[in-house]
């Protein structure tokens, strides 16, 4: 292939006269769960239908019932959602150049199929696998490249209707050009040409009756007047082919923008089909995977956007508003973007921290029942939530790593084990004075009125200078104690979201545990 680069990535805008809505489609095939890949071009594909006031379809390339995966469209139907890509014409809305599921449109392909036939384009062919298997053979051994020999292009009628009448199964073969080359265009990377002897005779319809996906990409997308196509680069090479089936229909192709793959964290190697474990650490690669992990639609709306696209230099976070009058399939960049974590990770804080308190708690709601076991009504009707959702806002960059910092305010007392021995020691004290600590916090905790934290944390202090001891080696015994943790949220608004009557049952376990650790070790001394 040859390729000149026409479109500069970030040109000036102003030279841009207001584009016309676009029809644009996103072709997923139910082959497997949504990738983060996939989800860009959605995005993408979603970005520009917005920007230019046109239509967003989601059509179903189902084509191939072998490669099926029972529960990936509804997957692919989540993914999309979740983003909040909501589309215009679809399998489960319909719309006016339905049904949008190609399986279901089967005699389209056939009719299509067979005029190209008629027009001298395309023709039946009867070989049988075992035939092509024994082609592809002999041209190995030749060390040539192996493909279809067009042995039935060149068949008479008389010898078509003798093996139509014996009833052989067949397949319809595009009759390449053999002679000549063929350019297609690509928005980010200018025209390609091709030499045409270099394509095959690709199978259209199978003979399963259904097309493959050459044919039926086409199709639709001529009859659902689809503007652009927006679609992986992976595609990039069979384009040529596609081109051809246009100008043999006499169709007008539509704008063709084969997007860079996503290269994964170290910018090497694709980013793989499944989750990718990288010092010990699991990276989700799939939709669904972030979803688990507590990413919010918001954040990954803004990354994506970011994957390839760029809103301004300066500017990594902004609106979907700004994204939807800004983008412009034209400032794509047509080399490929490393994924990166990391920055994922840290606009996933930002939005987190953007929130409202009442808006952070009911999205942690799922994370918090299916990682505590407590169901989501109980939660949302549990005051502790209320308090506790401030303390960590600042905390987590994950609406997954909630749990793990608030779990100790939804067990009973009895759950929380003091098995490390460091645990309820303060810093620099030894267990004897640790227990005395525990003691004269206690007396405080059953007392203040009100149980808030500042009046707690004030008590707290006055006490530990009265002992002689720094406030936060008096602190850190009630921390173990409480959460059974070395860390968590602030201490005192901990005690407070806790309540008296919790609090102060865990630090008369913590002061029972130490006085048994003491007994256990005068008794062997
Ligand atoms: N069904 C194709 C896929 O899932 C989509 C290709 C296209 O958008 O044309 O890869």
């Amino acid at each position: 292939m040859t390729q000149e680069t026409e479109a500069s990535p970030n040109r000036p805008r102003k030279d841009r006269s207001p584009e016309p809505p676009a029809r644009v489609r996103f072709a997923p095939s139910p082959t497997g769960y949504l990738h983060l890949g996939g989800l860009r071009t959605a995005l993408f594909d979603w970005l520009w239908a917005r920007h230019t006031g046109g239509q967003f379809i989601l059509r179903v390339e189902d084509t191939d019932r072998r490669r099926y995966v029972p529960g990936s469209l509804e997957d692919a139907m989540q993914g999309l959602k979740w983003l909040g890509l909501e589309w215009d014409e679809g399998p489960d809305i319909g719309g006016p150049y339905g049904p949008y599921v190609q399986s279901q449109r089967r005699a389209i392909y056939q009719e299509y199929a067979e005029k190209l036939i008629q027009l001298g384009y395309a023709y039946r062919c009867y070989c049988t696998p075992e035939r092509l298997e024994q082609v592809r053979e002999e041209q190995r051994r030749r060390g040539e490249k192996p493909g279809y020999d067009r042995h039935c292009r060149t068949l008479s009628p008389e010898e078509r209707a003798r093996l139509e009448a014996e009833g052989l199964p067949s397949v319809v073969r595009f009759a390449v050009p053999l002679e000549g080359s063929t350019t297609f265009h690509d928005l980010l990377r200018g025209p390609i040409t091709v030499q045409n002897r270099e394509l095959q005779d690709m199978v259209l319809l199978k003979s399963d009756g259904l097309p493959t996906y050459h044919l039926a990409v086409v199709v639709d997308d001529h009859l659902m007047k689809i503007t652009h196509v927006l679609r992986g680069q992976e595609w990039l090479a069979t384009a040529p082919l596609h081109q051809l089936i246009y100008q043999a229909f006499g169709w007008e192709p539509p704008v063709f923008v084969h997007l860079p793959v996503i290269l994964d964290p170290s910018g090497k190697g694709k980013m793989s089909k499944r989750k990718k474990v990288v010092d010990g650490k699991e990276y989700p690669t799939l939709v669904r995977d972030f979803i688990q992990a507590g990413y919010l639609p918001e954040a990954m709306f803004n990354y994506l956007a970011t994957l390839g696209w760029s809103y301004a230099a300066e500017q990594e976070i902004f609106t979907r508003e700004e994204a939807i009058q800004r983008f412009d399939l034209r400032d794509i960049n047509p080399s490929p973007a490393a994924m990166n974590y990391e920055k994922l990770e840290w606009m996933n804080g930002v939005y987190i921290r953007e929130l409202s308190p009442q808006e952070l708690k009911e999205r942690l709601i799922p994370y918090l029942s299916r990682d505590l076991g407590i169901d989501e009504e109980t939660l949302r009707q549990d005051p502790r939530l209320d308090k506790l959702v401030p303390l960590i806002q600042e905390r987590i960059k994950r609406l997954s790593e909630a749990g793990q910092w608030i779990d100790w305010a939804f067990v009973e007392a009895e759950a929380i084990t003091y098995t490390d021995p460091k645990l309820l020691l303060g810093r620099k004290l030894d267990a004897a004075q640790s227990l005395a600590v525990l003691q004269a916090g206690l007396a405080i905790l059953e007392r203040i009125e009100p149980f808030e934290h500042q009046a707690i944390q004030d008590a707290f202090r006055a006490k530990a200078e009265e002992m002689g001891i720094k406030a936060g080696s008096f602190f850190g015994p009630f921390r173990g104690a409480i959460t059974g943790k070395k860390v968590s949220p602030p201490l005192f608004e901990s005690m407070e979201a806790l309540g008296r009557e919790e609090v102060v049952k865990r630090v008369r376990r913590a002061i029972a545990f130490l006085e048994e650790q003491l007994q256990a070790a005068s008794e062997q001394a």
